[in-house]
């Protein structure tokens, strides 16, 4: 990027402590999917590549989660953490089935936040071109004074908070199959952050939201921008829409950093939502934001949603090494024993969808197209 184009200065952030623990026995967000990515990164020799360095996450300070969480919400996590009953915590979105409460959870989600925190701070620094924390992203449903759809502390409004804070504008695009609510109100009224949220619509999956028409508030109208798509929608349609928006709005806000969140809850295997994309499809679509993020010439990366565990293990090693601009053969190695029956990277396709089904699909994401080029491409001269 900015030193070598060829081989970018590449940075993982990570520690096995943010595998090493569960929600609840049948949560379906099983940390240990991390540890599993890992293995597949360490077999396929990604880890020790030159141009990759392996770092060590820092813990986010109280004062850090406090610029974007109410400190009464704060204090009640650690207080559960610590072991104490809270008997008002339903009110903040704790003890439910998607965020049960659990001894240590204030310390191992500091330590997730903290991950997206150590990145960014390689990246805005200029140490690095690009940094991947795959442990952060998965808190964007957590809001400022509420747990939600399994986050706590919203690690990617933290760390954005942090840049616009030094001066930064930054460019979110998030992938994930669910909106990104929770890093949509954080920054709902600014116009330092420009938020783009593609995922499987509201009208069929939690959280409910991210309508074309929520396209911010005050100083920040015009700069939330939400791609609601339909269900089974497949990679070529995935990536239809991804052209249309996405490079161009980045191009036109001209950020200083690009912030990426690569949830891969959108693969056809996922066990809790309808998108149906391959890991390469997800592969491609990183691809194209590493060219954006070239000319910008700093790339935070953090993961988010996913819940097949070869899809995770295999997409998010395929991004690590797009981010590096390493080739990955298309096998598996035969030394990745820590999931059954990986061989390769890519995905045999899903079946292509029956072609009445398709135009249905092909209907509600035109319509799509269309309102955001009218709500939002005016705002940036496209
Ligand atoms: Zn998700």
């Amino acid at each position: 990027m900015s030193t070598n184009c060829q081989q970018p200065k590449t940075a993982f952030v990570y520690t096995d402590e943010l595998s090493q623990y569960q929600l609840s026995p049948e949560h379906p967000l099983r940390p240990i999917r991390l540890h599993h990515m890992k293995e597949l990164m360490t077999a396929s020799g990604l880890l020790t590549r030159p141009n990759i360095s392996s770092l060590q996450p820092r813990i986010a300070t109280r004062q850090e989660i406090e610029s974007s969480h109410d400190p009464e919400y704060v204090s009640i996590v650690e207080a559960i953490s610590d072991g104490a009953i809270a008997p008002g915590m339903m009110e903040f979105g704790l003890g439910t089935s998607d965020n049960p409460v659990r001894p240590g959870m204030y310390d191992t989600t500091a330590l997730c936040v903290g991950s997206t925190l150590t990145a960014s701070e390689l990246v805005t620094s200029g140490k690095v071109d690009v940094a991947f924390a795959p442990a952060g992203g998965v808190h964007h449903h957590a809001m400022p004074r509420s747990a939600a759809g399994f986050g706590v502390f919203n690690d990617a409004v933290i760390a954005m908070n942090a840049m616009v804070e030094a001066g930064l504008r930054v460019a979110y695009i998030d992938i994930d199959c669910h909106h990104g609510d929770g890093v949509q109100v954080g920054h709902y009224d600014s116009d330092q952050v420009l938020t783009i949220s593609v995922h499987e619509s509201g009208q069929w999956l939690f959280p409910g939201s991210g309508f074309v028409q929520e396209i911010g508030s005050g100083d920040g109208t015009g700069y939330s921008v939400n791609v609601p798509l339909a269900p089974y929608t497949q990679d070529d349609e995935w990536h239809r829409l991804f052209d249309v928006v996405i490079p161009p709005l980045v191009r036109a806000f001209k950020p200083d950093v690009l912030f990426t969140q690569l949830g891969i809850d959108t693969h056809f295997h996922d066990p809790i939502t309808h998108l149906s994309l391959t890991t390469q499809g997800f592969n491609l679509a990183v691809k194209k934001l590493g060219e954006v993020a070239n000319e910008i010439g700093k790339w935070v990366a953090v993961g988010g949603g996913g819940y097949d565990m070869s899809a995770v293990a295999r997409a998010w090693t395929m991004a690590l090494a797009t981010m590096a601009n390493i080739e990955l053969p298309q096998s598996v190695p035969s030394s990745f024993t820590s999931l059954q029956n990986v061989t390769s990277f890519d995905d045999v396709p899903p079946q292509q969808t029956k072609s009445h089904y398709l135009r249905e699909i092909q209907k509600h994401n035109d319509q799509t197209l269309d309102q955001v080029r009218t709500l939002i491409f005016p705002k940036f001269g496209l």
